[in-house]
């Protein structure tokens, strides 16, 4: 393998062939710059909703180039940032009443981790304790991957960082021993925050579990004063079936974080929603008790007009209808996957199915996932298994004929690769 001017993201550049040049893109399809057609079945990394180059999206973007690019936030806003904001917490769960932008994932989940700690410090009893859920993904960064799993992925950099109490993953069948957990480290000693990606561990292996656990989950933690983060950086957006996923819940966590497609997956942006009492600890002629966090691109104009577009297409055109065709179409798909003995435990959770590769042992698992992007790419499909877990996770406008592809393809799998 060659050694590359480019150092791409999660690639061991002396095992992975060249990367694919992508010259355009539409829809669910990507298409590459010698004219192969590519189609999209993991929304470029989970971020893209409606589809690629939804008119009204570029129509927005070029509008706000044309007029305001990037302007500094602190002590200064713009009317993009302001509508946004405005339409942020008249669609969130309700009670959410305040919006720190930042853009990226994995800085909406970081300003979370410190709005909760300067929550307690503003109310002037200091808690630093943070719980997560067991196979949880918060971001790459040093202070979310310690909310996060631990692992092949973040083994080099476990010295620096910091504990976290794990709480069991609510499989189904065993919640009650993740609620007695929950209940158990909040009665250990007091617990600044329980941080959740709600309904599913989407980087963690897309492991589904239920509206309930999660309403209890919430229960738990508010009866303990515990602050609950909801990361709906992957969840939000309609990709589990709703709007935001707290919404199957019918709860509203005290932070809540987005970022992925809430410009439907255009540009990057994210945002942290905050409950009065957590803007409130903070709110004060004391500069001590500042929020002091802040990204150079913080509320950049142009993502933010993006990401008002995104709101848009949300009010004007039926996007849950959609989400529910799709929804349908991964259910009756990855039904005609159940009797398949190569693979275990087909799920679906709104427009997202997957479905376990059974496999030997896990040191093949790092030989077949190479292999098994080439055979998807050779059939035109950009699939990306997480470990042994093969999921979709396409944009809202696919069609059934390009699920069906997608689905083809995971049939088509090798003999060599789910036997070596
Ligand atoms: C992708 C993801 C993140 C990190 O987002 P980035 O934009 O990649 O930093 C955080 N939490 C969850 C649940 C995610 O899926």
């Amino acid at each position: 393998m060659a050694r590359t001017t480019i150092w791409h993201p999660f690639t061991q550049h002396g095992l992975e062939p060249l990367e694919t040049e992508i010259m355009r893109a539409k829809g669910a399809w990507l298409e590459t710059t010698d004219n192969r057609r590519i189609l999209d079945a993991i929304s470029s990394w989970w971020v893209v909703t409606h589809g690629h180059r939804h008119p009204a999206i570029v129509e927005a973007i070029k509008t706000q180039a044309d007029r305001l690019d990037q302007v500094i936030f602190a002590g200064f806003t713009h009317p993009s940032a302001d509508a946004l904001a405005y339409k942020l917490v008249s669609i969130a769960p309700p009670g959410l009443a305040h919006v720190f932008f930042s853009d990226s994932g994995s800085t909406s989940v970081e300003v979370a981790l410190k709005m909760a700690l300067g929550y307690w410090r503003g109310i002037g009893e200091p808690r630093t304790r943070i719980a997560a859920l067991e196979h949880g993904y918060h971001g790459d960064t040093i202070g979310t991957m310690s909310a996060g799993s631990r692992g092949l992925f973040n083994a080099t950099y476990e010295p620096l960082l910091f504990d976290v109490v794990h709480i069991p993953f609510p499989v189904a069948g065993r919640e009650q021993a993740t609620l007695d957990a929950l209940d158990a480290a909040c009665r250990d000693a007091p617990l600044a925050a329980l941080v959740v990606e709600p309904l599913i561990a989407g980087a963690g292996g897309m492991k589904i579990y239920s509206a309930a656990t999660l309403a209890e989950m919430k229960r738990i933690c508010a009866h303990h004063g515990a602050l609950l983060i909801a990361d709906e950086v992957m969840t939000g957006w309609g990709r589990t079936g709703t709007l935001f996923a707290c919404e199957q819940a019918g709860i509203t966590p005290d932070i809540m974080c987005l970022a992925k497609g809430i410009t439907g997956g255009s540009l990057p942006l994210a945002a942290t929603l905050a409950s009065p009492a957590v803007y409130d600890a903070h709110f004060s002629e004391d500069r001590t008790r500042t929020l002091f966090h802040s990204s150079s691109f913080t509320a950049n104009a142009i993502c933010c007009a993006a990401a008002l577009a995104n709101i848009g297409i949300w009010e004007e055109e039926s996007v849950l209808d959609r989400i529910a065709a799709v929804s349908e179409m991964q259910l009756s798909q990855i039904a005609a996957l159940a009797d398949d003995a190569r693979f275990a435990n087909p799920r679906c959770l709104g427009t997202i199915g997957a479905i376990d590769l059974r496999v030997p042992d896990g040191g093949y698992l790092a030989a077949a996932g190479p292999a098994l992007r080439a055979h998807f790419l050779n059939n035109g499909v950009l699939l990306r298994p997480l470990g042994n877990t093969i999921y979709v996770m396409p944009p809202y406008c696919v069609t059934a004929d390009d699920l069906a592809r997608a689905y083809g393809a995971i049939r088509e799998i090798p003999a060599e690769i789910t036997s070596a």
